[in-house]
């Protein structure tokens, strides 16, 4: 039996942050977490947080990769790398995921995904809840910076195949595509979160969408559809889009990249006010070019990804005209996040934890500070930079 004890820190709970919190983990396990108690128990481990924050570990639902490497290489070196990469901005819990490609490429991610997951210790990196599969079901108008060639529509006889792994617990398509009904119920069956993304539908195609269970859009405002958008696509009269669909919808959740180069501070403040740290997750989004030099990189399998440009702030398609996702980690999003919507610090740290581990139905496990969940314990400085980061309870190393 192994106790670790968390002190001298500010402690951030799902509702409020205590000033002077304090964690008990026992065997990776959240024993308590609240107010620092006057006599502490005997510990085989006492991390001093030095005054700085206690906070729960990150949950990315949508990350393509990190160091160097893209889920999509296929191979459990590069799954390794990503999630060792991931840790080290905080992220404990993390899916891979998915985009357009061939499916050989696609089911080597799954395979090599499992193998890592299966053989997985805490100093590895962040916990492999499940899959995200993002590509290839996207609307041909939008791609985006994905490989055009590995787009298509959806058919059983290939999804079919994904979802027996059981490793899916994201599942992306849009929702105006040949086969998108059936896509849908068959994630349902698989309870996975699922989610319309690169589609330019309309409200009655998601409508019907979400009669079948779809209930998240992928990073907003980026590859969805547009009242100017759907003019283009369905004529007059104008209208509504995604936009207007998840703003209407209580039920809907959806995410944002939050670097500060996809979207400028009053949209993040503008989604935040609209659907509340509940309904909005961060996400990091972010390719293998995390954590590497400027240069190009390949978005996707690296043997036929497109090509994209690392700036040093933001990937960009090789025109220079498109955003090509993210090159950062969660704990910048948490502190462009801070700053553009100035909410309290709970909210801020729900959207990265919390939020993300409930729309997937892992909150029971993870997501935020509490008793009997995993021991995901992030130390971070005053400034929400991650000093030492914690996946049930064992230190990853910074190397
Ligand atoms: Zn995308
Ligand atoms: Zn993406």
């Amino acid at each position: 039996m192994s106790v670790t004890l968390f002190i001298n820190g500010k402690l951030v709970l799902p509702d409020r942050t205590l000033d002077e919190g304090m964690i008990i983990a026992r065997d990776g396990i959240i024993e308590y977490a609240g107010k620092a108690k006057a006599r502490l128990p005997k510990a085989d481990v006492t991390v001093d947080a030095r005054g700085g924050i206690l906070a729960p570990g990150f949950v990315d639902i949508h990350v393509h990769g990190g160091d160097g490497a893209d889920f999509m290489d296929g191979t459990p070196e590069a799954v390794s790398a990503a999630i060792r990469c991931h840790a080290r901005h905080g992220t404990t819990t993390i899916f891979p995921t998915t985009t357009t490609g061939s499916p050989e490429q696609i089911d080597a991610m799954l395979a090599a995904t499992s193998a890592v997951k299966l053989a997985w210790t805490p100093q590895q990196g962040a916990r492999i809840a499940g899959v995200h599969l993002y590509g290839p079901y996207f609307a041909p108008d939008k791609v985006g910076c994905h490989r055009k060639e590995g787009r298509r529509d959806p058919l059983p006889a290939e999804y079919d195949r994904y979802f027996k792994t059981k490793l899916v617990g994201v599942a992306t398509c849009a929702a105006e595509l040949p086969g998108a009904e059936a896509f849908y119920k068959a994630a349902h069956k698989h309870r996975c979160l699922i989610t319309c993304g690169h589609s330019n539908a309309t409200w009655a195609e998601m409508d019907r969408a979400f009669r079948n269970g779809m209930r998240h859009v992928d990073h907003f405002w980026c590859a969805m559809s547009s009242v100017v958008s759907l003019r283009a696509r369905c004529g007059t009269p104008m209208q509504a889009s995604m936009e207007q669909f998840v703003l209407a919808n209580a039920d809907m959740s959806t995410e944002v990249i939050a670097d500060g180069c996809h979207l400028a501070d009053e949209l993040l403040a503008f989604a935040y006010r609209m659907k509340g740290a509940a309904r909005l997750c961060l996400v990091t989004d972010s390719s293998r070019a995390l954590d590497m030099p400027e240069g190009r990189y390949r978005f996707g399998n690296e043997g036929d990804g497109e090509w994209f440009l690392h700036d040093g702030q933001v990937g960009r398609t090789l025109d220079g005209v498109g955003l090509a996702s993210s090159t950062a980690g969660m704990d910048r999003m948490v502190r462009i996040m801070m700053k553009a919507t100035k909410a309290p610090l709970h909210e801020v740290i729900r959207m990265a934890s919390l939020t993300p581990a409930e729309r997937t139905g892992i909150a029971h496990e993870c997501g935020s500070l509490e008793r009997g969940k995993r021991a995901d314990v992030l130390v971070l400085d005053k400034k929400l930079k991650p000093q030492r980061v914690f996946v049930g309870g064992e230190e990853i190393s910074k190397a």
